[in-house]
């Protein structure tokens, strides 16, 4: 191309370039139509549903296509809220009672905000100091919250099912598992681990490891004697016991393994341990609950998901580690590209401790609600969740409701068992009523083929108004099948 073409074209082409940035005017029309919905969205989040019924034709329906011309904000909002925002579940609300609830603390999102307006790089911290010490900060934090030592640290993941990726990769290298041991390396969990590990396990090429199932007490707690009893035995089969995966409050029913026993077991026979605090983590902000943890300090490595028990967005996962430079051996990674980087930096750098280079500046999202809240606001959190779930229990209980066992944390099982009935059924057809209802949602699960329905408390938006409506929504449904009445 000759130089005047070139010009003609640069000229030609910049001027639509240019459309990426609006000017004063237009940003703040769109930020106050961004504003003015979430806003409506808010305000009104008390009363809407949990969960809202959508047709498979509406689902069908819905096209995101992209136009070669941009559209107005309106026109884009009425799409979000018609296909996006209303129809399923709704995890900002606090009527949100099944899987594990959401949160969204509204700070996270004007830290996000930022995050991509100035678009820090918070991979390296030669590029981005301030962004990776505010990491690390955060990182910081949650390990002194579970009495991890000054010398630890970690990564800020996508959530939690990376988080324990980066912590099994780590022990496997560690540890030495080498290819040709993998068929005698061994694995110990309980059948109520998050399926996540199993996934972790898998991707980390540890698949055709042998993997115990250690069985629960009563409390479905791992039996530590049982577990004591296994390694023992394995280690006399020639087998390699390497890696213990402990859960600090499970999903199912949010019962804490015995850390401290399985610390032992693990220093006794010099295996690493990782615990899974995905969601029971920060309940270790509660002084009355955090001696319930007791043993997780002696963990190798821990999961924590910020997007859970800290009540932030979608998106924030983290794990802590003690042995850094494991961490730091299973990640790091130069390039020729990159040979710039200082080399000694004063603090690590998270492109060095987990999968990712390029990741979005999670930190933000984090520090933003703790430092305009304040701790004080989470901490009562933590407990009125768990407060709700014993108050929930006594009363469900005296609705002629089953209780499973004492919950550890903030999710707790009951069922109704009807007299001349098949009880899973009628409690499925319960969780279906409530789900018509739509005002709370709730989930079932199977426990020695039984079906039980479960709370789980932990949206910061859940208060004992909102039990209330659940119970009230129970006791209705109950009585609806029992004269054998239909809910739907
Ligand atoms: C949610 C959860 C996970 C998985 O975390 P994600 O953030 O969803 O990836 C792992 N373990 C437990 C106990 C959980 O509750």
């Amino acid at each position: 191309m000759e130089l005047k073409e070139i010009e003609r074209q640069l000229k030609k082409q910049e001027a639509v370039a240019k459309n990426l940035e609006p000017d004063a005017n237009l940003r703040s029309s769109w930020l106050n139509a961004v504003n003015d919905y979430a806003e409506g969205f808010l305000e009104e989040i008390d009363h809407r549903k949990a969960f809202e019924t959508n047709s498979e034709e509406d689902a069908q329906k819905t096209q995101f296509n992209i136009p070669d011309e941009g559209s107005g904000i309106q026109e884009i909002i009425r799409q979000l809220e018609d296909v996006v925002d209303r129809p399923g579940l709704n995890p900002a609300s606090g009527g949100h009672l099944g899987y594990i609830p959401g949160g969204g603390v509204y700070p996270s999102a004007l830290g996000d905000y930022l995050a991509a307006v100035f678009n820090k790089y918070a991979g390296i911290f030669y590029a981005g100091p301030g962004p990776v010490k505010l990491e690390n900060s955060m990182i910081r934090f949650m390990c002194r919250l579970v009495g991890f030592p000054e010398s630890a640290l970690g990564n800020l993941t996508s959530g939690g099912s990376v988080a324990t990726l980066i912590a099994v990769t780590t022990a496997r290298d560690k540890m030495q598992i080498q290819p040709e041991d993998i068929r005698k390396s061994v694995i110990y969990l309980t059948e109520q681990v998050h399926h996540s590990a199993d996934k972790a396990v898998r991707i980390a090429g540890l698949e055709y490891a042998v993997i115990r199932r250690i069985p629960v007490d009563s409390h479905f707690r791992m039996d530590a004697e049982l577990l004591d009893e296994q390694i023992t035995a394995d280690v006399q089969m020639d087998l390699k016991p390497f890696l213990i995966i402990a859960s600090a409050g499970t999903t199912d029913t949010g019962a804490i393994d015995p850390l401290d026993k399985i610390a032992e077991i693990t220093e006794k026979h010099k295996l690493w341990m990782h615990t899974d605090a995905a969601y029971g983590g920060f309940f270790m902000l509660s002084e009355r609950l955090k001696p319930r943890f007791k043993g997780i300090e002696r963990s190798d490595s821990i999961t924590i998901d910020p997007h859970k028990g800290l009540f932030l967005p979608y998106g924030t996962g983290a794990v802590l580690i003690k042995d850094v430079p494991a961490l730091s051996r299973s990640h790091f990674y130069t390039a020729n590209y990159m040979q710039d980087k200082t080399e000694t930096p004063a603090e690590p750098s998270p492109a060095d401790l987990s999968p990712e280079l390029t990741k979005h500046f999670r930190g933000l999202r984090m520090w933003l609600p703790l430092k305009l809240f304040g701790l004080n606001a989470f901490k009562a959190a933590a407990e009125e969740k768990q407060l709700l779930a014993l108050y929930f229990r006594e009363k469900v209980k005296a609705l002629g409701f089953e209780l499973g066992p004492e919950p550890d944390l903030s999710v707790t099982v009951y069922r109704y068992v009807p007299s001349g009935r098949d009880a899973n059924a009628f409690n499925k057809a319960l969780v279906e009523c409530v789900k018509r209802d739509g005002r709370v949602f709730i989930s079932s699960t199977l426990i020695h083929g039984q079906v039980w329905l479960r709370l789980a408390l932990l949206s910061f938006r859940t208060h004992r108004q909102t039990i209330d409506t659940a119970l009230e929504v129970l006791q209705q449904s109950v009585v609806l099948l029992s004269d054998g009445k239909d809910c739907c």
